[in-house]
């Protein structure tokens, strides 16, 4: 049975939390829904210290922000860029329209449209996470969305230039300085200065992920890609240092990031927990990954492997890095995971930076039902049909017919019983 040497803060503590987010947001929505930019400017200047009538950034302000990046940093971000675009165009690629004869005369057919317009969120409270611009603005022109707004917080009270160069180069439309719950409601909600989106994406804080689960239905979201969350499942055939770093490269991210060890070695464990507390007096983010470890760390050990993977299928984690003797296994078995990092070569980093697959995860245990960000979440896969034949339309009729009338639809029967009678030249088939 699964054993414990660590574990997280207790369960009732983190719905507290959630309360507590749950409450600050709807209060912050509502506001902007009835004070529109008014109550957005002084939302920036509370939570941003950031103050401006208008929060879209000038093709001046634009270029000013790349001119501050060296060619290196350039270069750089047009690599990551090159990856994520070239991966998705492939799934792209694989998504394809169908039309298919089901029966004789009988022609059903889907095609995949792409959402009108879409405002990608782009965290950068802590730190500037350009990585996020690829991840949605690319993602989203390559499924061929034509309106692609984004945002992102300022960085120490101004535009983070990386941040502003990343989603420039990227290819949005409009690019916009603001963060947290007021930016996620003024896309949704639409105000004077900013026309309203249709769908919201991209990852965030606590904040910003409640914002999106509260405006749901309103506007379309991509997932619930909140709090960045690490499981590296290992057995005896790597050492504690490398899974602490894992560990602890995640956990740096916000105090609430869990990182958990899965492991089917005790020794492993120890040498991992020893390894942390040491890399905890030098990494110069321990501040935060400190607490994140106290708080949400935890050290499990199974017997066997399969038992390995039931606990990760339970766990549900975002990121799931596999250093076991056969990765793959972990690949043939689970079910609930945003994505797999197989083997010690790759990890977690890679995919958040610069591999190609999409960073945007699920958290919050919302892989059971999704996978993460992908040029399919911008599509709407939309179904039509036709009906080439008298005889196929009669045939279809009559059943239809029938089964309207056991669910006491008389209406619909009729929509059935007149093609029946005048394709099929036949009474009404009850
Ligand atoms: P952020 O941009 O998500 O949030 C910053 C904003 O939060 C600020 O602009 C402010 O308006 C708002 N805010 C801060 N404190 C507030 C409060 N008390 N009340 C209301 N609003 C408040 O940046 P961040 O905070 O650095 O968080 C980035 C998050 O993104 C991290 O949690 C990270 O783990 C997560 N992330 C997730 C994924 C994923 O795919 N799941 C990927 C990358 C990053």
């Amino acid at each position: 049975m699964a054993k414990y040497l660590k574990r997280g803060r207790d369960a009732a503590l983190r719905a507290e939390d959630a309360t507590k987010v749950r409450n600050t947001v709807e209060g912050i929505l509502s506001d902007i829904e009835a004070r529109g930019d008014e109550a957005v400017r002084e939302l920036s200047v509370k939570f941003d210290h950031w103050d401006r009538d208008d929060y879209r950034l000038t093709a001046a302000e634009i270029r000013e922000c790349m001119s501050q990046l060296s060619a290196r940093d350039l270069d750089d971000i047009g690599y990551a860029q090159e990856q994520v675009r070239n991966f998705a165009q492939h799934q792209r690629a694989a998504m394809r329209d169908l039309e298919v004869e089901t029966q004789p005369g009988v022609v059903l057919g889907h095609k995949n449209i792409p959402v009108s317009s879409v405002g990608c969120y782009v965290p950068g409270g802590k730190y500037p996470l350009l990585a996020s611009a690829h991840m949605s603005v690319i993602t989203a022109k390559v499924a061929g969305v034509p309106r692609v707004v984004t945002c992102a917080p300022p960085y120490h009270g101004k535009p983070a230039p990386a941040i502003v160069a990343a989603q420039h180069l990227a290819g949005a439309d409009e690019i916009y300085c603001f963060g947290g719950v007021q930016a996620i409601g003024a896309m949704a909600i639409g105000t004077k200065s900013i026309a309203p989106v249709d769908m919201l994406v991209g990852p965030g804080n606590a904040f910003v992920a409640e914002a999106k689960r509260q405006l749901f239905g309103r506007v379309g979201i991509d997932l619930f890609a909140g709090p960045t969350e690490t499981l590296v499942i290992a057995d005896d055939s790597v050492d504690g240092e490398i899974c602490a770093t894992d560990l602890l490269g995640q956990a740096e991210h916000g105090p609430n990031s869990p990182a958990i060890l899965l492991t089917t070695s005790e020794k492993l464990a120890r040498s991992t927990m020893a390894e942390i507390e040491r890399l905890l007096t030098v990494l110069p983010t321990a501040d935060i990954a400190a607490k994140s470890w106290a708080d949400y760390g935890e050290v499990i050990v199974c017997d066997t492997l399969e038992e390995m993977v039931r606990e990760a299928d339970r766990i549900a984690s975002e990121h799931v890095q596999v250093m076991t003797r056969d990765p793959d296994y972990f690949l043939q078995h689970m079910t609930n995971y945003g994505a797999l990092f197989l083997g010690p070569r790759t990890n977690v980093a890679y995919g958040d930076k610069v591999i190609g697959t999409n960073h945007t995860l699920p958290t919050m245990k919302s892989a059971r039902y999704t996978g993460g960000l992908w040029v399919g979440k911008f599509l709407k896969t939309c179904t039509y049909q036709r009906v080439l034949t008298d005889e196929a339309s009669a045939r279809v009729g009559e059943y239809c017919s029938r089964l309207c009338m056991l669910e006491g639809f008389v209406g619909h029967a009729e929509q059935a019983n007149i093609r029946v009678r005048r394709y099929g030249k036949k009474p009404i088939p009850y």
